[in-house]
């Protein structure tokens, strides 16, 4: 069987790993870029620590795998009736296809945003906020206030890390007078509005406790060069972070009479993760609950993993059964708040638990010393602005 799977994230990977255990013929995995980026710690390497726990090399997780051929290229048009995908290289066939490009950023029309706001969302707007960061050092302009914008998960363990860097920066650089200082805006009545209303009390009192200022019920309306308007007030700023908004990869959108999207761009799938037959479509990209977080994604690969493999065996076919994943985040070193059905863990411990869900995700992906190593890399810093 000719398996083409498109996109080297969560999903992608690991659909192609477990495709290629269970033996079910030859597997081409194509992405448009040549590494898996491990998003719950780009917060992280955004703030000088080693690049190495969030970038893998998609030749080194497959190398133990030989029915595995990774491609390099960029899918752009899809022809289902001839069973045939297309990138900007090659064309490829295929038996069966599994999807799973993962969602883009958007900054729902506010002014300015696109092209000011910082992100850390792929390598590259991560080494662009590094740069910037490094500029600012060296100009000694780390004077200002530093906005992070969305206090989802992604933007409050961005805030705690970035105020513990820019503090590092200023006693390494003996930037003495510098004021600067992190402030987290959300539009939301109050931050992490997706987690429980416990959540966002004690997050709040930790984040505040460290001196980051948490504006809830703001909305941020623009963006320029160096300042930010929030409800009708300008700031002066030349940091502003985007870590809100996202939106189902164009690809779909673009190829609408395909796919059946639903209002939220996201593409409908059956109970096997089926947009039509032969084809899955998995990860951020479907509309399955728990969909948009990196837990699910893995558990769509391995069903439809196991899907195809009862498919070729003629055995009897079991619809998927989606699971929640717990929610974790980090505020600086050694603080974190963990939760999984109405149960939660804080502090000291909820740092803890939140390293071990890492760990065990890079076991999802690499073998287990190879896990390790890129779990540890994040006690080494790499950027000695
Ligand atoms: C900053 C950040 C932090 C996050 N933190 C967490 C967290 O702590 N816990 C959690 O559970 N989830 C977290 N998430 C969400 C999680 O990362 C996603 O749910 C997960 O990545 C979804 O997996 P995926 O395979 O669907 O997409 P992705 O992992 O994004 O993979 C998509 C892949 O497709 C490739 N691709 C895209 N378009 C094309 C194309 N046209 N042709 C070929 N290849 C293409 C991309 O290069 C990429 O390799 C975070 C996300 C972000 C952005």
């Amino acid at each position: 069987m000719n398996i083409v799977v498109v996109g080297g994230g969560f999903a992608g990977v690991k659909a192609a790993l477990e495709l290629a255990k269970r033996h079910v013929g030859k597997i081409t995995l194509i992405s448009d870029e040549t590494y898996f980026l491990h998003h719950a710690t780009l917060y992280a390497t955004a703030t000088g620590r080693n690049t190495a726990e969030s970038v893998i090399p998609l030749n080194v997780i497959f190398a133990d795998y030989p029915a595995v051929t990774v491609v390099h290229d960029k899918m752009t048009a899809f022809e289902p009736d001839r069973k045939m995908i297309r990138g900007e290289k090659k064309h490829y066939g295929y038996d069966a296809l599994v999807m799973a490009l993962g969602s883009v950023t958007t900054f729902f029309g506010i002014k300015g945003m696109a092209e000011h706001a910082y992100g850390i969302k792929s390598l590259a707007e991560v080494r662009k906020f590094q740069d910037h960061i490094h500029e600012e050092v060296v100009n000694k302009k780390l004077d200002k206030e530093f906005f992070v914008i969305g206090a989802g998960p992604t933007g409050v363990e961005l805030a705690g890390a970035l105020h513990e860097y820019l503090q590092s920066l200023i006693k390494l650089h003996r930037l003495k007078g510098s004021r600067a200082r992190v402030t987290i805006v959300e539009a939301a009545p109050r931050i992490l509005p997706r987690l429980s209303k416990t959540a966002s009390k004690i997050v709040s009192k930790q984040l505040e406790k460290r001196g980051i200022r948490v504006l809830v019920n703001q909305k941020v309306q623009a963006l320029d060069d160096d300042s930010i308007t929030i409800e009708g007030n300008k700031v002066s700023t030349r940091t502003a972070v985007w870590t809100s908004g996202v939106a189902n990869n164009p690809f779909f959108p673009s190829h609408q009479e395909q796919f059946h999207l639903a209002p939220n761009g996201r593409v409908n799938v059956n109970d096997y993760l089926e947009a039509m037959p032969n084809v899955y479509v998995i990860g951020d990209n479907n509309t399955v609950k728990h969909s948009g977080m990196a837990w699910p994604a893995f558990d769509q690969a391995t069903f439809v993993a196991d899907h195809v493999t009862r498919k070729i065996a003629k055995r009897h076919l079991k619809p998927f059964v989606s699971k929640s994943a717990p929610c974790g985040l980090p505020v600086g070193e050694g603080w974190g708040y963990v939760e999984w059905h109405g149960v939660y863990a804080a502090g000291k411990t909820g740092a803890w638990i939140r390293r071990q869900m890492e760990l065990y995700g890079y076991k999802q992906l690499v073998a287990p010393k190879l896990a390790r190593e890129v779990w540890r890399a994040h006690n080494i810093a790499e950027i000695d602005v």
